[in-house]
């Protein structure tokens, strides 16, 4: 229906332009016969049609598509037309190069190309910590390691080139979309809109002074100037993420809920991620962390729930009930020793549960999509010993058009079909890994690696090709980070003088 509809629309400009090139030609035999000349002019029309063809910004040609549409089609060979962003047409690759003018035409016969992985859950500009800590249970990790490291080194730059690290790792291994939850978000949002990247960039609020705020009413204010600096941006949607409900107070949760509810804001937060937090929780206000928040008022759909790992039963039905999202982070969830997330529970509840990396340092040092949803799905097998939990097609869907969905931004993102925008990837499958393919969801979810991405496309806009990333300069970037690692150990030297704390 919507896309029968849509077609229509794209072929009305070409009839009207074969129409206004047929009037010309009527007007020129003389206005006597005006039925005549009409009659003319359609018949050019018609003959002149093909000639007019449609505008057609990136034609991509592929051997195979998985759609992950309300259909969830598996198609063969398929081109895809993509004009200002959109997806405008789908269909016989020979049939469009026909009828469109094409601007830039990518060939990947041998590879599935699907919509583009949507990470809900990281820190890109951590990535400069990458390996700095590892092997440490969580509160050890972020106490001796992690929040000294930053109190030393983050500033606008460290940000800005750890984001550019990140988003380079991310367009190269296919991810198209991704949360974010840092300091100084809107020079991570210029990075992002800079790597043509889609990003839900949330601002962190915690109760102790950190790099970009001493306090709440500090956090309000910048958190409120970066809601207003990227309001209404195509790609860019500015988030407000208080960290967890055991580093922020009532007061704080209910004033960032109240922001993000000014400003129509998503709310990312890190909850029930271990069961430490559980105990503070509980020791504390007497409940678990999402029963807690729901009595302060800080539930609502566009609630962003990471890890979740110790949810219980009447959690999740409150989450359900709400609209909360779960960001499932498996490999961190592993890494910490945190726990099994109950993913299988959550999506029986009618939780929307999609994936995460988290990361980038110590909890899981990449933002591998296709890693995450394989260990997802392994996770969930052997934590509930049955083999048929999270099938392939299920995890593909959480890596794609939940995660759209957890962000809210379904209507726009999440799967290939006229209408939405071309936020794509092409993984080539014409590896020995990879071959023969009998499925192809299980293909890319079990036996792809991030390497085997050739394309990645956002907004219409082609990234990354197979060899090179369009927009970033990746010399420059695995530069920038050999440099940081040398300022980062400095500063963590005993005898260091660098730190301000
Ligand atoms: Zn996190």
């Amino acid at each position: 229906m919507r896309r029968g509809l849509r077609l229509r629309a794209l072929a009305a400009p070409a009839v009207l332009a074969a129409l206004l090139a047929g009037s010309g030609r009527a007007e020129a035999a003389g206005p006597a016969e005006p039925a005549a000349a009409v009659a003319a002019a359609a018949a050019v029309a018609a003959d002149a049609a093909p000639a007019a063809k449609t505008a057609c910004d990136l034609l991509v040609v592929a051997g195979s598509v998985l759609t992950m549409d309300d259909a969830d089609r598996a198609l063969g060979r398929t081109g895809i037309c993509v004009s200002g962003g959109t997806i405008t047409a789908m269909g016989d690759p020979d049939e469009l190069a026909g009828t469109h003018a094409v601007g830039e035409r990518v060939d990947r016969p041998n590879a599935v190309v699907l919509p583009g992985f949507v990470n809900t859950h990281t820190h890109a500009a951590m990535s400069l910590l990458r390996g700095v800590a590892n092997d440490q249970p969580l509160m050890e990790w972020l106490q001796k390691s992690i929040f000294p490291a930053e109190a030393k080194n983050v500033s606008p730059d460290f940000v800005r080139a750890g984001t550019r690290l990140t988003c380079l790792e991310m367009v190269e291994g296919g991810t198209t979309t991704f949360a974010d939850m840092y300091y100084f978000e809107s020079d991570v949002a210029d990075v992002v809109d800079t790597a043509g990247l889609r990003g839900v960039l949330g601002e962190t609020w915690l109760d102790f002074p950190v790099p970009d705020h001493k306090d709440l009413a500090e956090e309000k204010a910048v958190t409120e100037a970066f809601l207003l600096k990227w309001k209404g941006h195509p790609r860019i949607t500015a988030a407000v993420a208080p960290h967890a409900p055991y580093t922020c107070s009532k007061e704080t949760l209910q004033a960032a809920g109240a922001l993000a509810d000014r400003y129509g804001a998503p709310l990312l937060i890190h909850v029930s991620e271990t069961r430490d937090e559980q105990r503070q929780i509980r020791e504390k206000y007497g409940t678990t962390p999402t029963r807690w928040l729901d009595s302060i008022g800080f539930l609502g759909p566009r609630v962003v729930f990471a890890h979740g790992v110790w949810l219980d039963a009447d959690d999740l039905a409150l989450m359900a009930r709400r609209g909360v999202a779960l960001s499932h982070n498996p490999e961190s969830n592993m890494m910490l020793a945190s726990g099994v997330a109950p993913v299988v529970a959550a999506r029986k509840a009618g939780v929307v549960v999609a994936l995460g990396t988290d990361g980038v340092a110590g909890s899981n040092n990449d933002v591998d999509m296709i890693e995450a949803a394989d260990i997802a799905g392994k996770l969930a097998k052997v934590s509930t010993f049955d083999p048929t939990a999270l099938t392939a097609r299920e995890l593909l869907r959480m890596a794609t058009r939940d995660g759209a969905r957890a962000l809210g931004l379904a209507d726009r993102i999440g799967s290939l079909e006229v209408g939405k925008r071309a936020d794509l990837i092409a993984v080539e499958l014409d590896r020995p890994w990879m071959q023969p393919v009998y499925d192809l969801a299980a293909a890319v979810v079990y036996s792809a690696d991030r390497s085997d991405v050739s394309l990645t496309v956002v907004d219409g806009k082609v990234l990354w090709d197979g060899t090179n990333a369009r927009t970033l300069d990746r010399a420059a970037i695995l530069a920038e980070a050999a440099r940081w690692r040398e300022r980062v150990r400095a500063s963590l030297a005993p005898d260091s003088a660098g730190g301000k704390k």
